[in-house]
C-alpha cells in the first residue's frame, strides 16, 4: 500500500502553504520516495499487534506508511512548528499519537507502558535526525530493553560502522557497543537525491534484531562499554598503547599474554568476545 504523505509534490506544497522550510538545526531532510518507504516498513515487518515508535515524523511520510500497518504509531517530534501540520496530515488514522518532545528526554519506558495496550511487539522505525544518531541509539539501547527491533534511516558512514566486522575500517566502539546487543543488518543504501532538501550525503537503511539471549556477557557493563571506548580511542595505536593512559605495562603485558592476544595487536583486530574476556579481566584482578 502506499501513502500520500512521501512524495516531492506533496512536500513542497505542505511546506508552501504553511510557510515552512525545512530546520537545518533540527536535521530536517523530507523523504519522498515511496520505494525507500516500503523498503523502510517491510524490512520492519510490521503487523497489528505492533507498538511502533517514530522518532521524527516531520510531515508524516514514514509515519503514513507505519500507521497502514501497525497497532499503534507514537511519534516524538522536536519541532512543534510540524505538529499540526502532521495531525492534519494523518487525521484518517486513529491509531497515531505524536508527543512533542525531544527524545533524548523522555521516558521511554514509562511511555511504551502507558501506549501499548495489549500489544505484544514495540519496534522503532525511523528517518533519524542525523546530528544526533549516535546518542539516539546508545541511549536507548541502554534505557529499554521493551523494543526488540529498530528499523532506522541513518547516513551510510555511521551504517558501516554499525555493520563493521572485525578487521575492516569500519569496525570501531560504535560496531561493539551495538554488536554486544543486537545483530545489525544493512537493508539498503539510499541516494541523497530522494529527500527535500537533499543532504550532504548519502544514506542507508539499518536493521537491528535485539539478541533474546546474550551470545556473550560482560560480568560489568559499564565496565566493559567504558574499555571499548579506550582500546579504540586512537584507532592508530595498538591496544597496549590505548591501554596505556590507565593500566601500567606489566598490567597490560600479562593481561594479553593471559588471553593469547599478542601485544602489537591494534583494537580493530579483536572481537566482542576478545574484548568482554579483557574487560572481565580487568574486573577479575582490578575489582573496576
Ligand atoms: N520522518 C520524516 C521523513 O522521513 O520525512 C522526517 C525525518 S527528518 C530526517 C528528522 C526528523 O526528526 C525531523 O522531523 C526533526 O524535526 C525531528 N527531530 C530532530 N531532532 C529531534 C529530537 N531530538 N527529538 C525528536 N525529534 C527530532
Amino acid at each position: 500500500m502506499q501513502g500520500k504523505i512521501g512524495s516531492t509534490g506533496f512536500v513542497n506544497k505542505v511546506l508552501k502553504e504553511n510557510d515552512l522550510q525545512a530546520k537545518k538545526k533540527f536535521g530536517q531532510n523530507f523523504l519522498t520516495d515511496q520505494n525507500i518507504l516500503s523498503s523502510i516498513v517491510n524490512a520492519a515487518d510490521i503487523d497489528r499487534d505492533t507498538l511502533v515508535i517514530e522518532i521524527g515524523p516531520g510531515l508524516g511520510s514514514l509515519t503514513e506508511r507505519l500507521c497502514q500497518l501497525a497497532g499503534k504509531v507514537l511519534c516524538y517530534e522536536i519541532d512543534g512548528d510540524l505538529i499540526p501540520i502532521l495531525k492534519d496530515n494523518l487525521k484518517e488514522f486513529n491509531n497515531f499519537e505524536v508527543i512533542h518532545n525531544d527524545i533524548l528526554e523522555v521516558d521511554i519506558n514509562a511511555d511504551i507502558d502507558s501506549y501499548r495496550g495489549s500489544l505484544s511487539k514495540v519496534y522503532l522505525v525511523a528517518n533519524l535526525p542525523y546530528y544526533i544518531t549516535t546518542p539516539i541509539i546508545l541511549g536507548l539501547l541502554s534505557k529499554t530493553s521493551k523494543i526488540r527491533k529498530y528499523v532506522m534511516m541513518m547516513q551510510l558512514e555511521v551504517a558501516d560502522r554499525i555493520c563493521g566486522k572485525p578487521a575492516t575500517k569500519d569496525y570501531n566502539a560504535l560496531s561493539i557497543a551495538i554488536g554486544y546487543r543486537a545483530k545489525a543488518t544493512k537493508i539498503t543504501k539510499v541516494p541523497r537525491t530522494v529527500f527535500i532538501p537533499a543532504p550532504n550525503v548519502d544514506s542507508a537503511v539499518v536493521r537491528l534484531d535485539l539478541y533474546d539471549a546474550l551470545p556473550y556477557k560482560a560480568k560489568n557493563e559499564e565496565h566493559f562499554f567504558k574499555f571499548i571506548r579506550l582500546c579504540f580511542n586512537q584507532r592508530r595505536k595498538t591496544l597496549t598503547n590505548n591501554l596505556g593512559s590507565e593500566y601500567s605495562k606489566e598490567f597490560i603485558n600479562k593481561m594479553l599474554s593471559d588471553n593469547n592476544i599478542k601485544p602489537t595487536a591494534r583494537a580493530e583486530e579483536l572481537s566482542i568476545e576478545e574484548f568482554i574476556r579483557l574487560s572481565d579481566y580487568i574486573v577479575d584482578n582490578q575489582g573496576e
